[in-house]
């Protein structure tokens, strides 16, 4: 009887310390005459019940008193320009390679890591974005695709962005995780203009697929293994005596502005 009356005082007295010091229960209440069960029975002192599932104790969360209180959002970013005003002006028409050609033989689903810039070193007359397209369609450049030929006018898309192209480093990463993008040289096509669709198309591409301006690279960054050169000389026209150098810091910070102009606050949202 003493010994019962004392492990009742000595439980109760632990009950007690343990509801005034909020202890979540999880810690050893293995002490003799102090079971987990017997010190929380029915105690729902705090805002959150407590509850056991096979010998262990689960905490719900307290119900939220502070729910009605209004929180203020972060006034959300207006960029200067809006993505889609962007895509707009690069004029993209969709010609995409029929399944059968060649270019689209054993290609698989890509998710994009980076962004590939080429020059297509084709200099004949007209040979334009369409003329590109049609070899493409066609089976003319062999087993060779990528996703957009760009020129001073238009970009035009031969292969969806979720599949691979073969226009980098054979089964190297560079097919396997980028978009390949090909800018016109025939006779009479602007450079400069071409080079500017190309980095609207690029800031437009990093936007939506969420990659940084580090991955938007030239043909060159993709080792071709077994080839020699390795790195190939392109785009020529924004290396510096093969390589990146300043014509393509050029290049980058042309993307960086457009990209900055679809992401970052500005003054004014212009839109179409
Ligand atoms: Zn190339």
């Amino acid at each position: 009887m003493g010994n019962t009356l004392a492990n009742s005082l000595i439980t109760t007295s632990l009950t007690a310390s343990l509801l005034l010091s909020g202890c979540s229960g999880t810690g050893n209440f293995s002490s003799k005459g102090v079971s987990p069960r017997g010190g929380f029975t029915g105690a729902n002192h705090y805002n959150y019940a407590s509850y056991y599932q096979g010998g262990q104790q689960t905490r719900v969360a307290p119900a939220r008193a502070y729910q009605s209180v209004p929180v203020s959002a972060p006034a959300p970013i207006v960029p200067r320009k809006s993505p889609l005003a962007l895509l707009a002006e690069v004029r993209v028409h969709k010609d995409y390679l029929p399944k059968s050609a060649r270019g689209r033989r054993g290609q698989s689903s890509m998710r994009p890591r980076y962004i590939t810039i080429h020059s297509t070193q084709n200099w004949s007359k007209g040979a334009d974005p369409w003329r590109h397209s049609l070899a493409l369609k066609r089976s003319k450049l062999g087993s060779l695709s990528w996703h957009y030929t760009t020129d001073q006018n238009v970009a035009v898309q031969h292969l969806p962005t979720n599949v691979t192209g073969r226009h980098a480093d054979l089964n190297g990463p560079g097919n396997k995780y980028s978009i390949g993008i090909e800018m016109c040289e025939h006779r009479g096509n602007s450079r400069i203009r071409t080079i500017d669709r190309t980095a609207k198309l690029a800031a437009y591409l990093m936007y939506k697929y969420s990659i940084p301006l580090s991955k938007v690279v030239p043909h060159y960054h993709w080792p071709r293994y077994g080839m020699n050169p390795p790195h190939k000389n392109c785009p020529h026209f924004l290396l510096d005596n093969g390589k990146p150098g300043r014509k393509w810091r050029g290049f980058q910070a042309k993307v960086k502005y457009y990209h900055d102009l679809i992401t970052t606050q500005g003054p004014s949202y212009v839109s179409r």
